[in-house]
């Protein structure tokens, strides 16, 4: 069984572009304040979308690891 992921966003990295959020809706939520919400344990089902919202951030600030 593949392991569950856990997911950290570097804040400093975050440009707010939003791309995360529409790879992974519902596991990152890019709020009108501009602040980034985001799921840090995502459940496995999201594993695959979560993984590309991360290799899709031109920012490279989603840091995701296998737990
Ligand atoms: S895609 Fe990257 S830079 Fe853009 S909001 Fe998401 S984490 Fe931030």
């Amino acid at each position: 069984m593949r392991s569950p992921l856990a997911v950290t966003v570097d804040n400093y990295r975050c440009h707010r572009y939003g791309f995360c959020q529409a790879e992974a809706p519902g596991n990152f939520d890019l709020a009108e304040d501009g602040r980034l919400d985001y799921d840090r344990r995502p459940p496995a089902p999201d594993r695959d979308r979560v993984l590309m919202a991360a290799r899709c951030c031109p920012m490279q600030a989603i840091h995701v690891e296998s737990r």
